[in-house]
């Protein structure tokens, strides 16, 4: 569900006329609807209410420091995976007692700078980590909460490059390592290792494999609470679905209805649920806005060549993954009432969305059925607030869309757009040597 709509052939943001903030703000722009992100947040904490889980939004997702410090001001915990996304965290004043902190590689500084802010849990993956973190915090003097990252090896049936709780993935320990390395860590006294996390990959578009992760886990927890390790939570991590065709995932309620008895009676002991919900949060709440710059023809051929490219939406060129584009303004017949991958209106004309980049896998797609679009028009890629300006990069020395966050008629600009000097100012600075 998201507040992106077409009236009378015009696409709008809630109640916002799109193609006036590109007017104002320029192109390319990230445009990202309130109302969709609160509604998100709002459904799937009432979808698991029962189990009254500690949310941490997924920061990686969408990071933009005022996205984030609303849905901190919604209740929200945020789910952390570097010193970078720690530090947009306390920008966006969340509380740091709900942030959980996962990665393969938390450097000594990032550990020393989580353990200085006090944060919820350290997500463990490794043997190795373990033991810096708690040398760190024995040196400092300082406790914290950990969770054991376990690699319950289930196929969540996703991309490759995002499936993470197979058994041969970097993340977590398997089961059988987990028993040994709670004989091993469990009773440090500065880190307390009472807890377990798991995230299986993303998107995964039914309850199945995590209800598969989440009985392995709970397996595991009663042996280890048998061997007279306290478990006081579990973090079932992230990964639900979003729509980037018409209602490709399972509403909430669905994920829900498996899940939460299984952990009902986890809760009903006093333990906590924590749960790290990233895209289907922010995925349908952004569109990235860009200008047709060139139509080419070669051949049998049409190019469709926009100011946008793979430096600012990573996802086609990286995970093959399928965004909807469509221009924001079309004739009525045109209004597409839902977004698929092949679009029965009459009249479209098959061309590749393509980028500036000097790379031929800057495309967005291929062959893709569109309607009439000239030099000039604006176009809509959709599902593009999951994953997209946190991927973006300054490739080809482009500077970095600017950031619109809409709420019902009214909107404000939460990032500027990047200017030249924006791209040489790290390099520019006095004391760096002269050429
Ligand atoms: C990326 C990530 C998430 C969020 O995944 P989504 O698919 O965006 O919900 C949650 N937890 C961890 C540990 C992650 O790395």
């Amino acid at each position: 569900m998201d507040w992106f709509n077409y009236r009378d052939g015009q696409l709008f943001c809630e109640d916002v006329n799109v193609d006036e903030l590109a007017a104002e703000f320029g192109t390319p722009l990230y445009v990202y609807s309130r109302k969709t992100l609160e509604h998100h947040y709002d459904e799937l904490t009432k979808a698991f209410a029962e189990l009254d889980p500690m949310v941490c939004y997924s920061i990686k997702s969408c990071g933009n420091v005022h996205i984030v410090k609303l849905l901190a001001e919604r209740g929200s915990g945020m789910d952390v995976v570097s010193g970078g996304e720690l530090y947009r965290a306390i920008k966006a004043n969340a509380n740091p007692a709900k942030v959980v902190y996962a990665g393969v590689g938390k450097t000594d500084d990032e550990i020393k700078f989580a353990l200085q802010r006090g944060i919820g849990y350290f997500n463990i993956e490794s043997e190795a980590e373990f033991e810096n973190i708690a040398h760190i915090a024995n040196k400092m003097q300082m406790t914290a909460n950990a969770a054991l990252r376990i690699n319950p090896d289930v196929d969540p049936k996703t991309h490759a490059k995002t499936t993470t709780g197979k058994k041969e993935s970097k993340f977590g320990v398997d089961i059988e390592r987990a028993k040994r390395f709670f004989e091993r860590y469990g009773r440090d006294k500065f880190i307390r290792l009472n807890a377990l996390h798991l995230h299986i990959g993303s998107p995964v578009y039914s309850a199945e494999p995590y209800v598969n992760a989440i009985t392995k886990a709970l397996g595991l927890i009663d042996e280890l609470r048998a061997m007279g390790f306290e478990i006081t939570a579990l973090d079932i991590g992230g990964g639900y679905g979003a729509n980037y065709v018409h209602e490709q995932t399972p509403p909430y309620a669905e994920y829900a209805e498996r899940i939460v008895p299984l952990l009902k009676p986890f809760v009903d002991g006093g333990g906590r649920v924590i749960i790290e919900p990233g895209r289907t949060i922010a995925c349908n709440a952004g569109v990235l806005l860009s200008r047709v710059q060139y139509i080419k023809v070669g051949g049998q051929k049409k190019f469709v060549i926009l100011d946008t490219g793979m430096h600012h939406l990573v996802r086609p060129a990286m995970y093959e993954s399928f965004h909807f584009i469509w221009p924001t303004n079309v004739a009525p017949a045109h209004e597409p009432a839902q977004r698929l991958e092949t679009m029965p209106n009459e009249g479209l004309d098959p061309a590749d969305v393509v980028g500036p980049i000097c790379e031929t896998g800057d495309c967005f797609a291929k062959d893709r059925p569109l309607p009439p679009v000239a030099r000039g028009d604006l176009m809509a890629i959709f599902a593009a607030g999951a994953y997209g300006m946190v991927m973006a990069s300054n490739y080809n020395a482009m500077p970095r869309p600017a950031e619109v966050l809409v709420s019902g008629k009214g909107y404000e600009l939460i990032r500027r757009r990047e200017t030249y000097d924006d791209l040489v100012a790290a390099e520019m600075e006095l004391d760096l040597m002269p050429i």
